[in-house]
C-alpha cells in the first residue's frame, strides 16, 4: 500500500504572537479559504468558540486538514496562554514537527521558553518563524540575538529581510553565510574539511546537511512572515514541502491511537480526536480504551478541513482524524492493546488552585455538574468531584484566565449561570517517617479481610509507589488486585486533608477467608489500614512552588529583592544587562499569588513577570493549610464501614 506523505505539524507561540492569523494565511493560500479572517473581527476558522472569538485567545487547540503542493497537512493551532498548557501538553504528543511563532517586537516571552523546553526534551525538530515584521519597533537582529542566548545558537536564518521604512518589506531567499556552513559543519566531517581547507563547497551538499540537522532536531532554521501583510506565508509553505520528512509509520501492525482531544459536535455529540500511531481504524471497529480496559464501536471516522468535514471509511497509522461513537473516551487515553511508551513530555504547567463551583440558581445544581463532567472529558486535569453529601462541586484550575473562560462556556454552550468561588491552593502531604498500618476487618459479619502495609517515605517527585509481599496462599489474587486498584483512593485524602505522594507501600501480611471474604472487604479494608499507618507516622504539608524570573529596572533591584525574602522564596544572583536585570528563583504559591499585581504597582508597570510550576515542597502546617476531612474518615470506622458497605451495594 502506498503510503502518502502526512505532516502533523504543531504551531506554538506565546499568546498574540500571530499563530491563528498565520494559520488563516496558510489556510488561504493552499485554497482551502476564500477569505483570511481576522482574530480581530472574530471571523478566524480555527478560533470557533464563541469565547475564543469574543476574546481573541485560542482556548483549544484546533487541527485543520488540508494539502499543499499534493502532500498533505494537518496543521495544530494550539492555545498561547499558560492556563491552557494541558491543552497544548497533549498536542505536543501527536507532532511532528513544531512551528515557534515569535513576534519581532516583543521578542521571545516567557511563554516561549517554557514551549522551547518542552519541545527540546521531546526531540521534536523546530522551525523558528519571526513574525510581525511589519510592525513599528520589529527589531530582527535583537530577536535573533535573543535567541541565540535563550534557546540555542545553532540556529539558522535562511532568509533576509528588506525594509525600506515604508511598508515596502521583503522577504528575501539568502544564499548559506560562513557562519552558516561552520554550524553545518559540525554536523559533517566533509563539509569541515572542506571548510577548513577553503575548498569549494556544493550547495546540494550543504542543503542536504541542513535538511538532515533540521530533522534531527539539531539545527534550528529561522524564517520571517507578516501575517498582517501575508508575507512569508508561501515561502514558509514551500519551506515546510521541501524540508519536513514525513515519519514513517507502521500501517501493518496492530491499531494504536492516541487521544489527544475531545469535543462536542452539535449534530454527532462526543468526538474524539486521534492521531494513529500504528495500524489502521475502519468503522465499525471495536477500539480498546487502555485506561478504562473497556471496548467501544466507533461509528463515524471524520477528517476535519477548514471549511468542511469529510467522513471516512478507514485511516491509517500517522493520520489525524475524529472518531465519533466513543461515550467513555477521555482526552490523554491511549487506544489499542499496543504499550505507548511516554515521549517525555514536559509539564508546562499544572492546576494547582482549587475552587467551588456554584449554580447562580439553585434549580441548575445538577445540570452545572453534567455539564462539568463533559468538561472534564475534555480537559481531565480539571479533576472535577461531585461531593454529593456536601452538595460541593469542586475542580482544580490553574488561573484566573481560565476560571473566567469555563464561566463563559457554562453560559454560552450549557446555559448555566455559574460562580467560582474560594480558589485555594492545592497542597499535598507526604509520610513523614517510615511505620506500619493495620486493619482487621472481621466485623460486623460478613466480612474478613486482614491487612498490614509497610509505609515509607520517597524522595520529593516520587509519587506512589506500591507493591505486595504476601503470597496467593495467604490473601488470594483477586483480593490483592481489590487492595492493588484501591490504593489511589485510599491516598486521595490523608490525615491532613490532602492528597498523599511520595510514599511507597507495601502490603507485607494479611488474610482472606476460604468462607467469609469477599471482593469488597478488600475495597472496604484498604483505605482504614493506610489511614491507620499515615496516622502511625505523621505526614508532612507539601505546598506547590514556582520557578520565577522578574526583569526590571536596577533602582528596583533592592525592594524586589526585599518582596521576595518576604514571601519565602530565594533567588540566584540577579544577571545586569545594561540598566535592567533579570534573576530567577522560586516562590511559594500562596505567598505569591497576587505578586504580579504588586509588581506592577511597584515598577510602574515596566517590570516583567513570569511564573511556572517548580514543584512540591515541604512547608510547616502553619505556612500550608491542614483541612478537616471531607466526607466520612476511614479513622471513623464505625461510620465509614457502614457508608463504604452501602457503596458497595
Ligand atoms: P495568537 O494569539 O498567537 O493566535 O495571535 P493572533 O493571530 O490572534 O494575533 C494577535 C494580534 O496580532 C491580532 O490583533 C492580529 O491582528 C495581530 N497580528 C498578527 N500577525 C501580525 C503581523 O504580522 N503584523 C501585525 N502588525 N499584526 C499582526
Ligand atoms: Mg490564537
Amino acid at each position: 500500500m502506498a503510503v502518502q506523505k502526512i505532516l502533523n505539524i504543531g504551531i506554538l507561540a506565546h499568546v498574540d504572537a500571530g499563530k491563528t492569523s498565520i494559520t488563516e494565511n496558510i489556510l488561504y493560500h493552499c485554497g482551502e479559504i476564500k477569505q483570511i479572517g481576522s482574530v480581530d473581527s472574530g471571523t478566524t476558522h480555527t478560533d470557533t468558540m464563541p469565547v475564543e472569538r469574543a476574546r481573541g485567545i485560542s482556548v483549544r487547540s484546533a487541527y485543520v486538514s488540508f494539502k499543499y503542493k499534493n502532500i498533505q497537512i494537518n496543521l495544530i493551532d494550539t492555545p498561547g496562554h499558560i492556563d491552557f498548557s494541558t491543552e497544548v501538553e497533549r498536542s505536543l504528543q501527536v507532532l511532528d514537527f513544531a512551528i515557534i511563532v515569535i513576534s519581532a517586537v516583543e521578542g521571545i516571552q516567557a511563554h516561549t521558553e517554557n514551549l522551547w523546553l518542552a519541545v527540546q526534551k521531546m526531540k521534536i525538530p523546530v522551525l523558528l518563524l519571526i513574525n510581525k515584521i511589519d510592525r513599528l519597533g520589529a527589531d530582527i537582529i535583537q530577536v535573533l540575538e535573543d535567541i541565540s542566548k535563550t534557546f540555542t545558537s545553532s540556529i539558522l536564518p535562511y532568509q533576509r529581510v528588506q525594509n525600506d521604512g515604508f511598508e515596502n518589506i521583503k522577504i528575501l531567499a539568502k544564499d548559506f553565510e560562513n557562519q552558516d556552513i561552520e554550524l553545518l559543519a559540525n554536523f559533517n566531517e566533509n563539509i569541515l574539511e572542506k571548510y577548513l581547507e577553503e575548498e569549494e563547497i556544493e550547495k546540494i551538499e550543504l542543503i542536504r546537511q541542513f535538511s538532515a540537522s533540521f530533522n534531527r532536531a539539531e539545527i534550528f532554521p529561522i524564517l520571517f512572515s507578516s501575517a498582517k501583510m501575508g508575507k512569508g506565508i508561501k515561502e514558509l509553505l514551500d519551506f515546510i514541502v521541501d524540508y519536513f520528512h514525513a515519519v514513517e509509520y507502521n500501517v501493518e501492525d496492530d491499531f494504536s491511537a492516541r487521544v489527544f482531544a475531545v469535543r462536542y459536535d452539535e449534530m454527532l455529540g462526543k468526538m474524539v480526536q486521534i492521531k494513529i500511531l500504528s495500524g489502521s481504524i475502519a468503522v465499525r471497529n471495536m477500539v480498546y480504551n487502555q485506561r478504562l480496559g473497556v471496548n467501544e464501536k466507533v461509528s463515524r471516522i471524520r477528517k476535519q478541513y477548514a471549511q468542511k468535514q469529510e467522513d471516512i471509511n478507514k485511516a491509517v497509522a500517522g493520520e489525524i482524524v475524529s472518531l465519533a461513537g466513543l461515550s467513555d473516551v477521555r482526552a490523554g487515553d491511549i487506544l489499542g492493546r499496543k504499550k505507548i511508551a511516554d515521549n517525555n513530555t514536559k509539564k508546562l504547567n499544572m492546576p494547582l488552585l482549587n475552587v467551588q463551583v456554584k449554580a447562580v440558581e439553585e434549580k441548575d445544581y445538577s445540570a452545572l455538574a453534567r455539564a462539568l463532567q463533559i468538561l472534564n472529558d475534555e480537559d481531565p486535569d480539571l479533576d472535577f468531584k461531585w461531593l454529593k453529601d456536601e452538595n460541593e462541586l469542586n475542580i482544580k484550575v490553574m488561573g484566573e484566565v481560565q476560571t473566567e473562560i469555563l464561566m463563559q462556556m457554562l453560559e454560552n454552550r450549557f446555559g448555566i449561570k455559574a460562580r467560582f468561588e474560594n480558589p485555594t491552593v492545592i497542597y499535598k502531604e507526604a509520610p513523614t517517617k517510615s511505620g506500619e498500618g493495620y486493619i482487621r476487618y472481621t466485623m460486623p459479619k460478613p466480612c474478613w479481610a486482614v491487612l498490614k502495609f509497610k509505609i515509607e517515605p520517597l524522595p520529593s517527585g516520587s509519587g506512589v509507589v506500591y507493591s505486595s509481599e504476601v503470597g496467593v496462599n495467604n490473601i488470594k489474587q483477586k483480593y490483592q488486585n481489590e487492595v492493588e486498584q484501591t490504593i489511589s483512593l485510599a491516598l486521595e485524602q490523608g490525615i491532613k486533608g490532602w492528597e498523599v505522594t511520595d510514599i511507597k507501600i507495601t502490603l507485607i501480611e494479611g488474610e482472606d477467608h476460604e468462607m467469609h471474604s469477599r471482593p469488597g472487604d478488600f475495597r472496604v479494608a484498604t483505605p482504614m489500614g493506610i489511614m491507620n499507618g499515615l496516622q502511625n507516622v505523621g505526614t508532612t504539608l507539601l505546598e506547590p512552588v514556582l520557578a520565577f524570573k522578574i526583569k526590571a529596572e536596577e533602582q528596583y533591584l533592592g525592594s524586589i529583592a526585599g518582596d521576595i525574602h518576604h514571601m519565602r522564596g530565594t533567588f540566584e544572583s540577579p544577571v545586569f544587562d545594561g540598566n535592567t536585570f533579570v534573576i530567577n528563583g522560586l516562590l511559594p504559591l500562596s505567598t505569591s499569588i497576587n505578586y504580579a499585581v504588586t509588581l506592577a504597582s511597584r515598577t510602574g508597570g515596566k517590570a516583567m513577570y513570569s511564573t511556572s510550576f517548580h514543584s512540591y515542597q515541604p512547608c510547616s502546617d502553619e505556612q500550608g493549610v491542614v483541612r478537616e476531612f471531607r466526607g466520612i474518615s476511614p479513622l471513623d470506622t464505625a461510620k465509614y464501614i457502614l457508608k463504604a458497605r452501602k457503596a458497595l451495594q
